[in-house]
């Protein structure tokens, strides 16, 4: 049976390798549980634009639909594609700086959608705090080796390999509390 990569974990892997097998661990646990103060906010308003969304349902946007890609591996959600434009749109709670993690995550998208035969010609960032619009270049065939590239590092990280925990990521890590790695909890605790 093929496996296949979450689109999140693109991003994820590059904040902290460890914090994917500790998200293995806690998937099934509440994330109120180990979730610091600022990812329960960003989530909250984030639900809370999915919900208002899906009560103003529109012919013009697709959001939320599920994509893969079966060339790269992996698979995720969309948050917003609007077809008249062919633009796909990924939406944070706070963005103050585009991190490569986040542009691995829409290129995933953007590849997954093209192969399912939907046209894209726009990529943009949405940071629903400010309401700024965030437009990126669409990926060449060089983005794409550099996406494959991740996924591969990815799919063959060894988690059992002697790691060294960066404690100015700890700091700012939802697991710190629960991680074997580092002694160090994370400021909103
Ligand atoms: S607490 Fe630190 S070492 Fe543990 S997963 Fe988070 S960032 Fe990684």
């Amino acid at each position: 049976m093929e496996t296949y990569l979450p689109i999140s974990f693109l991003n994820d892997f590059i904040f902290c390798p460890y914090s994917l097998y500790l998200h293995q661990v806690f998937d099934n646990s509440s994330e109120e549980l180990y979730s610091a103060a600022p990812q329960q906010v960003g989530k909250r308003h984030h639900d809370a634009i999915d919900r208002q969304r899906k009560q103003e349902k529109s012919p013009n946007v697709l959001r939320g639909i599920y994509v893969l890609s079966e060339r790269l591996g992996i698979y995720g959600k969309i948050d917003s594609y609007y077809p008249a434009e062919q633009r796909l749109v990924e939406s944070k709670y706070a963005i103050t700086t585009l991190y490569k993690g986040y542009y691995y995550q829409l290129w995933a998208q953007y590849f997954a959608l093209q192969e399912m035969g939907y046209r894209v010609a726009q990529l943009a960032f949405f940071s629903i705090k400010d309401r700024k619009t965030h437009p990126i270049a669409l990926p060449d065939a060089a983005a794409f080796a550099e996406l494959q590239q991740h996924i591969r590092k990815i799919a063959h990280y060894d988690f059992e390999q002697e790691f060294v925990a960066n404690p100015a990521k700890c700091l700012h890590c939802i697991y710190a509390s629960l991680c074997d790695k580092t002694n160090t909890d994370h400021v909103y605790a």
